[in-house]
């Protein structure tokens, strides 16, 4: 009996253990690399500068051939070195995270670039960082954002389009829906904005085109944005009017907060943000802020709401 009651424990822990295990974060390669600085020639270090890049920090020409930098050319060569331009990367993603803007890959830097996040990026507007950073020399410290921001030329949806229709792609499962439809809910009750769902069916019979389409993906999905397994990248939306909302099929979503997993309607919430116009925030608070933790549920925040009505004038 003793025996029993032994084994069943240790295949419990046994099975915790697998568990953990098999869901690694794909952030976790930034472990390895905390108390890394300039100079330093740690293993990884490509994949630190892949983070950045494809979160905006580090100025990257793939999706911009014509954009001639020898900077970046640098980076293609010295992708092992930890140079200026990281460091500078590091300096300002401390500043966006109100972290001390040391430019050194310090325990609270890692621990908060290691959260689950929005895949996207924090800084969008301008092709080449290193340019940007340049024009404000004298105000280094006004690439930090402060509080809400639109996305690059303001793109917002029509003033006479006050009602969004929405629509689920066909493999969403019926609990997700509803968690998403909540998310809608609280943005109508906080904002001038209506939406209506649209069903799938519906939208295919009378051929007409949500102005909203929902949908989970794993990993590549077609669209450039590949999403990462479970926790890293948790969606991603665009900004108006594109209307495309995409979560990541392989996370561990939860309805409500639950230790290890992700909180659907506080991640749709998030990617709304994005639909009708604002990007990240700095403010810890706001929904529009770029990470969450697992087991965490977050509301719509007095910044959010405020950067809707800026953006629509209707303060
Ligand atoms: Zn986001
Ligand atoms: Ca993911």
């Amino acid at each position: 009996m003793a025996l029993a009651s032994f084994q069943y424990l240790f295949s419990c822990i046994l099975l915790f253990a697998l568990l953990s295990d098999a869901h690694p974060s794909p952030f976790e390669f930034l472990k390895n690399l905390q108390g890394s600085q300039k100079g330093d020639k740690p293993q990884g270090l490509n994949q630190l500068k892949q983070y950045l890049s494809k979160f905006g920090y580090i100025n990257s020409n793939i999706h911009n051939p014509n954009v001639q930098s020898l900077e970046s050319e640098d980076n293609i060569n010295n992708d092992h070195i930890f140079d200026d331009a990281l460091e500078s990367a590091i300096r300002t993603y401390q500043l966006n995270y109100h972290l001390k803007a040391t430019g050194i890959l310090d325990a609270k830097t890692v621990a908060s670039m290691m959260l689950p996040r929005c895949g996207v990026s924090d800084i969008i507007n301008g092709h080449s960082r290193m340019r940007a950073a340049r024009k404000r020399t004298h105000h280094h410290h006004h690439r930090t954002v402060s509080h809400y921001k639109f996305f690059s030329g303001s793109p917002k949806w029509p003033a006479s389009k006050t009602n969004l229709t929405f629509v689920f792609e066909n493999n969403t499962p019926a609990e997700a829906a509803t968690a998403i439809s909540r998310a809608f809910e609280k943005w109508a009750s906080a904002t001038h904005f209506t939406f209506t769902r649209i069903e799938n069916n519906i939208s295919a019979l009378c051929n007409t085109t949500a102005d909203i389409t929902i949908g989970f993906h794993s990993r590549d999905h077609g669209d450039g944005f590949p999403f990462d397994g479970p926790y890293g990248v948790l969606g991603h939306a665009s900004p108006p009017t594109r209307g495309s909302l995409h979560l990541d099929a392989d996370e561990p979503w939860s309805i409500g907060p639950m230790e290890g997993h992700i909180d659907m309607e506080t991640v749709a919430l998030h990617e709304i943000g994005h639909l009708l116009g604002l990007e990240h925030s700095s403010v810890e608070g706001a929904i529009m802020y770029p990470s969450v933790s697992d087991g965490m549920t977050k509301d719509l925040h007095g910044d959010d709401v405020q950067g809707i009505k800026e953006l629509y004038h209707t303060v």
